[in-house]
């Protein structure tokens, strides 16, 4: 492959900079009454606020805030679309950070392969659409996946039979300890189901908080690289896919008829983020406008209304699918769906001995049906499509969030003897 000062990046090149913020946002010097809230700032729309919240533009500015951060000693994170963070209800007593660098370099270009190069501040969504107008094939099954690049690669995301790690090649980070950008290659970044070193870096075991880089891991990802497949096809990954597709799984179609089936069948679960969200000016300019405007159509012409969905503030997925071993998987009632997987959560299970099994299925057969809530005015709840989304009806503060998820892992745990974990970051809460 050509190195990339000799790539033109004539037709796959884009650089966004009309996005919204400016440079500090928010801070003490503006008075504290008026301090951004983790609230606006995540899907879940819980959270305090936060004593300090810069918007960085570009690398340089990034690695300024998180080196001075860490130097004072003050709590950092990270933040990119705040689709997989809780933030408690006290203050963050810290800084806040987010990369509003949105750039797509070509690094390299075959007959049949592309590598990108991609900014971590740049939206998820915004890339897939991009790629797949251009074509390019290996993310298309993750369509609709709320948040930045920067974090698809922290909790390795996946849906429908696609994980990022399977199109991440190289990736930039600025590592905290040592105070240098490193590469860091697939290998070193030991991608698993829902994981990756930069996950584990935060955690001391599964849902424990490490002492250092919580909630933001080690290395803050400055660009991620990813290799896609020209051509503009791409294979039926997952069985409901190929459902709503009317094909087979590992049958190949074009990848805009792929993004859109899972666009819609995401849209039925209620597993998009809402595109409301955008309007609010701290998120403003966040995404790609067209893509907003999109997203509100398609909202529309589905409900006939400019009615925001009730399911809308989730993280997605709260609880993830335990991984366990043969004789765990063994005790679970015989009609639990079990699939083979490898020791890392992923693959077939050809690499040997471990059992996915499905939280979902878990939380709805331990008596936590959909629309579940602990009292009928919690305003927390199970989604009314989906058991594993646990949603804001609106007006929760994270402690109801965090009522409920204790009780659905607990309900869990006393049903199955399984410990659900917690897919999201919980920020300056927990679960009892
Ligand atoms: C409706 C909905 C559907 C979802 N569906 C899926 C799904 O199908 N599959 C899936 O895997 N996930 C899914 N998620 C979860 C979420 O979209 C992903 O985890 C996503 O990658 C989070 O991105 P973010 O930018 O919002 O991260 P944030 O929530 O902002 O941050 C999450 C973590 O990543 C860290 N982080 C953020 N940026 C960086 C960076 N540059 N460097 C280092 N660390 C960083 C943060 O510090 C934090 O620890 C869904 C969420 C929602 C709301």
């Amino acid at each position: 492959m050509a190195p990339m000062t000799s790539v033109d990046p004539a037709d796959l090149s884009l650089t966004q900079t009309e996005v919204g913020g400016g440079d500090s946002v928010a801070g003490p010097e503006r008075g504290g009454t008026d301090l951004p809230r983790f609230a606006d700032l995540t899907t879940m729309g819980v959270g305090g606020t936060i004593r300090r919240l810069v918007a960085a533009h570009g690398r340089g500015e990034v690695i300024d805030v998180v080196r001075r951060a860490d130097a004072d000693g003050l709590p950092l994170c990270v933040i990119g679309g705040g689709s997989n963070i809780v933030a408690g209800d006290d203050i963050f007593d810290g800084v806040v950070v987010r990369d509003l660098s949105r750039r797509v370099d070509v690094v390299s270009r075959t007959d049949d392969a592309v590598v990108l190069r991609v900014d971590a501040g740049m939206m998820w969504d915004d890339l897939v659409g991009l790629s797949v107008e251009r074509g390019l094939a290996g993310i298309e099954g993750l369509s609709g996946v709320p948040g930045t690049v920067g974090a698809s690669v922290v909790q390795n995301i996946g849906a429908y039979g696609q994980s990022v790690s399977s199109s991440v090649c190289r990736v930039e980070a600025w590592d905290r300890p040592s105070g240098r950008v490193v590469v860091l290659t697939p290998s070193e970044l030991r991608f698993g189901y829902r994981t990756s070193a930069l996950k584990t870096s935060m955690y001391a075991a599964p849902a424990v908080p490490a002492t250092h880089f919580f909630p933001t891991p080690r290395y803050v990802v400055l660009s991620v690289d990813l290799a896609l497949e020209s051509g503009g096809i791409g294979t039926v990954g997952y069985g409901q896919l190929a459902h709503a597709l009317g094909t087979e799984v590992g049958d190949r179609l074009p990848v805009r008829e792929i993004r859109a089936a899972v666009l819609r069948v995401r849209a039925t679960k209620g597993m998009l983020e809402d595109p409301h969200r955008y309007a609010i000016p701290v998120m403003a300019g966040m995404r790609d406008r067209s893509a907003v405007d999109a997203a509100l159509e398609d909202m529309r012409r589905e409900t006939g209304s400019d009615a925001q969905d009730a399911d809308r503030h989730s993280c997605g997925s709260f609880f993830m699918n335990p991984v366990l071993s043969a004789a765990q998987a063994g005790g679970l009632p015989d009609d639990a769906p079990r699939f083979p997987v490898d020791a890392d959560g992923l693959g077939n299970g050809d690499g040997h001995a471990r059992v996915k099994t499905s939280a979902a299925w878990l939380i709805d057969h331990a008596g936590f049906h959909r629309g579940f809530r602990l009292s009928p005015d919690a305003p927390a709840a199970l989604s009314s499509r989906h058991t594993l989304a646990l949603t804001n009806r609106g007006g929760a503060r994270a402690a109801d969030v965090a009522a409920l998820a204790t009780a659905v892992r607990d309900g869990v745990r006393g049903a199955f003897g399984v410990t659900l974990v917690p897919e999201p970051v919980l920020v300056g809460i927990g679960l009892d």
